[in-house]
């Protein structure tokens, strides 16, 4: 019997927030991204989804051992931290460039700075919700969003009663406002919280008033221009894979 590792679980379903960002939109991103000075020594060729999903996990066990002290990481100790092998490690940070230094490791804030970069989240992202409802005044009490630069800047609602009203210290606006509200807050990134019939119709609101990605919470399977990003989320999926997985009784899926 082989043991999956906790984190494999993690990684499992953290891959399933990548399901709606088309591999082409990942490539222009990886592109664009590898044309900066500071990661010109990047491996030419492009991360699959898989290490994307990986960085991301890095990014927080680094962070988590940099506010420990630690300065200096093997890819041994990144990768038994997350369940995967050092070669994957080492393969994974290559698209970074070469920041490993031999026999020493990685510099953990060197690291850091650099998977941020390449994320695209060495920057802040203003973000708007639309539908304010149970969800998002959960999602709006999260203060991991605003530590990981994605700041609250609006929210629409089409209820009358909630035009107006103050939650978590941004006013709920109607939908007709949202060009008005998108261009003084230069908002990039929409999170859709609405029924799923509402979905769509909001989404291509959304777009048409300048936003170029949304993180779609309901259940509707969205149809947007190419060159806007859509990454879904449903727990459903993931609990239902942790089901899948407990069910297994800790064997390991084949691929
Ligand atoms: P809710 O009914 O509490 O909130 C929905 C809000 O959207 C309300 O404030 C409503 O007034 C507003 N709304 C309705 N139509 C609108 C429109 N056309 N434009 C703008 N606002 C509109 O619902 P909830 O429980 O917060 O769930 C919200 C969505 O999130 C649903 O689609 C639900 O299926 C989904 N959901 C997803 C997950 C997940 O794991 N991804 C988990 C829970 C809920």
């Amino acid at each position: 019997m082989v043991f999956l590792p906790p984190f494999r679980a993690e990684l499992a379903c953290f891959s399933y927030n990548y399901i709606a960002a088309e591999d082409a939109r990942l490539d222009r991103r990886m592109n664009k991204k590898s044309a900066t000075p500071e990661v010109e020594n990047a491996s030419t060729v492009k991360p699959s989804r898989a290490s994307v999903g990986r960085l991301s996990l890095y990014l927080r066990r680094l962070e988590m051992l940099h506010r420990e002290g630690i300065n200096k990481v093997s890819s041994r100790l990144l990768g038994e931290a997350l369940g995967v092998t050092d070669a994957q490690v080492r393969k994974d940070l290559a698209y970074l460039g070469n920041l490993g230094h031999p026999g020493i490791g990685y510099a953990a804030p060197e690291l850091i700075a650099a998977i941020r970069r390449i994320l695209g989240i060495d920057r802040d992202w203003p973000t708007v919700l639309v539908g304010v409802g149970n969800l998002a005044r959960a999602l709006l009490r999260y203060q991991g969003f605003i530590e990981r630069g994605f700041r609250f800047v609006a929210l629409f609602d089409a209820d009358p009663a909630k035009i107006g009203q103050t939650i978590e210290g941004l006013t709920v606006h109607a939908l007709e406002a949202m060009p008005t509200v998108l261009a003084t807050t230069k908002a990039e990134l929409g999170v859709l919280t609405v029924p799923s019939q509402a979905a769509q119709s909001v989404a291509e609101a959304l777009v048409a008033a300048g936003i170029r990605g949304v993180l779609n919470f309901t259940p509707q399977v969205l149809r947007l221009p190419a060159d806007i990003s859509v990454v879904s989320v449903d727990l459903t999926v993931q609990l239902e894979q942790l089901a899948f997985l407990v069910q297994l009784g800790g064997e390991e899926p084949s691929r």
